[in-house]
């Protein structure tokens, strides 16, 4: 069932188009990531849906009801922001109780949710303590009890974590999944972060520009990129990827001339993929489908430019010298190799071979859409 719908949202500021047509379905309890570049309009959505921003056109639809219109109190829903927004005056049990008492719920009630919601966060002994008494993982948990103590239908987060240091975030994620599964409650969660979108999304849902680029369960997304943008956005370190020209091409096999090195063929393409000879392509590989020394497969030279030893992997920045790279977001054209175990390499530059089987390979067209992808998981739908 349907907990959240959204049908053609548009929101504009002024002449900026922040939402543009965004359709999207969640079912009750899933727990829904949405994740995209900063500026892509991921908090605008998540506004949206509280009510914080008006839309232009479209409609929004909490529990079956048409919610468009109404003030954000009357949404049946809570909000935990990046920010915590405690009120630094109150206590941590005033803070939680707050919603409750604004709602007149009687004492007993409101004692019995903020019991309860400290007794999930484990936070019962600072109950007594103001905000400025807390560490920032301690005040996130207080504004989360706040969520929870006034039961609502969604709960929204916006980029929660976002102000903890790497470890307390990696234990808060755990505790969030844990959260989601104590209370069932449909959760939506906003964060740049694809990590995060991929350890803990039933759902995520990749932004850009405004649009909803793909929605699906997050393997299924990153075996089955529709695009080169979600292809590159879930993964760390990013699909790299390689210009290649189509030789030729037909309805389910195309050749692909990567210059200055060999001809590669990818088949079982996408029916009606368009590509015909001459056409400019992207091949695509995931740095754990890059090999050391190839024996079989493409092979490429390049000079080893970085190593990021990480204990239990080790991850090789490589300059690869015939191949045209293209250039990721993150301005790099060194191709990331993943190594699956720890591995002592020699300091300084110097030259190496890799490669990648064509089996392990994605292709795009000029538009960046997916034409062909791995077979040993193509047949996995988003
Ligand atoms: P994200 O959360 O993905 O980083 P936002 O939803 O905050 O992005 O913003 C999406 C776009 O809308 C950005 O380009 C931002 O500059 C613009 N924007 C957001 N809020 C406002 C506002 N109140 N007035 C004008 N532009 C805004």
């Amino acid at each position: 069932m349907s907990n959240v719908t959204l049908s053609k949202v548009n929101k504009q500021y002024g002449a900026y188009h922040a939402l543009r047509d965004v359709e999207l379905e969640i079912a009750t309890g899933d727990f829904v990531v949405m994740v995209g570049p900063s500026g892509c309009g991921k908090s605008t959505l998540l506004k949206t849906i509280a009510g914080l921003e008006a839309i232009g056109t479209g409609t929004i639809e909490i529990g079956g009801r048409n919610v468009t219109h109404l003030e954000p109190g009357e949404r049946g829903i809570a909000m935990v922001f990046q920010s915590y927004a405690l009120y630094p005056h109150m206590t941590v049990w005033e803070n939680m109780a707050f919603g409750l008492r604004i709602m007149r719920r009687p004492r007993a009630e409101i004692n019995a949710a903020v019991q309860r919601a400290a007794q999930i966060l484990r936070i019962a002994s600072l109950l007594q303590k103001k905000p400025g008494q807390l560490s920032g993982g301690q005040r996130q948990r207080v504004a989360i009890g706040r969520a929870i103590t006034r039961q609502p239908e969604v709960f929204l987060f916006d980029e929660p974590l976002s102000n903890l240091d790497a470890a307390l975030r990696t234990q808060m994620r755990v505790e969030l999944a844990s959260l989601h599964r104590t209370l069932g409650s449909t959760m939506i969660y906003v964060t740049h972060d694809q990590v995060e979108a991929m350890t803990m999304a039933d759902q995520i849902v990749v932004l850009r520009a405004g649009e909803v680029e793909q929605v699906g369960r997050p393997l299924a997304l990153y075996h089955n990129p529709r695009n080169r943008f979600v292809a590159s956005f879930l993964g760390s370190p990013r699909m790299n990827f390689f210009e290649g020209i189509v030789a030729n091409s037909d309805s389910t096999t195309v050749a692909v001339e990567i210059p200055g090195l060999e001809r590669v063929a990818f088949s079982g393409v996408q029916v009606g993929h368009g590509l015909k000879s001459g056409d400019k392509v992207t091949i695509g590989v995931r740095p754990e489908h890059l090999r050391l020394n190839p024996e079989v497969g493409v092979c490429v030279q390049g000079e080893l430019r970085l190593v990021e030893q990480l204990g239990r992997e080790t991850v090789l920045y490589v300059q690869a010298g015939k191949l045209e790279t293209v250039e990721s977001d993150t301005g790099t054209t060194n191709v990331a190799v993943l190594v699956g175990h720890a591995a002592e390499f020699a300091g300084g530059s110097r030259g190496m071979s890799f490669g990648f089987n064509v089996e392990d390979a994605y292709l795009f067209d000029s538009g960046g859409v997916t034409v062909s992808a791995p077979k040993s998981i193509s047949g996995m739908s988003a």
